[in-house]
């Protein structure tokens, strides 16, 4: 479900707004205060979308703003502005707000916009971001500069080619490859032998290094007829 938070202190502002974007398939969480808004985004983690009135009384919407973008860097924010607030604008969009539309503005502005912000936001939840050098997934720990991999914290010793079927292993965990696919992200065109042999040759090497049991290996899983897939909950 698109859940929406709007923050408004003015009833008739406020349903207007509710009406609208639930016409356009939300659903519509409601505050008439920073405070309450506050709450109802500690109550509902999956809020993809806030719309925050500038002016309120009591805490305002930029503060407001702030608070939530300080815990939150994926979701999107829209505030609310009137004409008067120019600076508010700038402002707001300092404090960490994606976009604003100025008061008065029609049931279609706000909608296209809640629409484009929505498309960016699940865009960006589906985009891994990485916070550092890091690849990590299950006990596998392989840093993409210094090309160290770890078990639970303990070194495996891996060859060039390893380490990047690794890397790309790790980069899409549960897709499955095709050894064509595969031999190409890792070797180069040139190589003039068995493309898929050399591929099953390192898979095997390197599982004997990473798999508890090599035998009936679980992290690099063989796609019969196929390739290979990293196996991922
Ligand atoms: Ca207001």
């Amino acid at each position: 479900m698109k859940k929406i938070l709007i923050l408004e202190d003015e009833e008739a502002i406020r349903a207007f707004v509710v009406l609208n974007l639930k016409r356009a398939g939300y659903e519509m969480v409601e505050a008439s205060t920073g405070e309450e808004a506050l709450e109802l985004f500690d109550r509902n983690p999956d809020i993809d979308i806030a719309v925050l009135d500038v002016m309120l009384p009591g805490i305002d919407g930029l503060e407001v703003c702030q608070k939530i973008r300080s815990s939150n860097q994926k979701i999107g924010i829209i505030m609310l502005t009137a004409k008067a607030q120019e600076i508010d604008k700038v402002a707001g969009l300092m404090n960490g707000a994606d976009d604003y539309v100025t008061k008065p503005f029609s049931p279609l502005e706000l909608t296209v916009r809640v629409d484009n912000l929505y498309r960016r936001v699940q865009m960006m939840k589906g985009i891994a971001i990485p916070d550092s050098d890091e690849l990590k997934e299950g006990p596998f720990v392989l840093n993409v500069k210094s090309r160290k991999l770890t078990k639970s914290d303990r070194p495996i010793e891996v060859t060039q080619v390893e380490f990047q079927l690794m890397k790309h292993f790790l980069e899409h965990p549960g897709k499955a490859f095709s050894r064509e696919e595969i031999f190409r992200k890792v070797w180069s065109d040139n190589f003039g032998g068995d493309r898929h042999k050399i591929v099953d040759v390192n898979i095997r090497r390197l599982r004997i290094k990473i798999e508890d049991d090599p035998s009936s290996p679980q992290y690099i899983q063989t796609v019969w007829g196929f390739g290979y897939r990293w196996g991922h909950e």
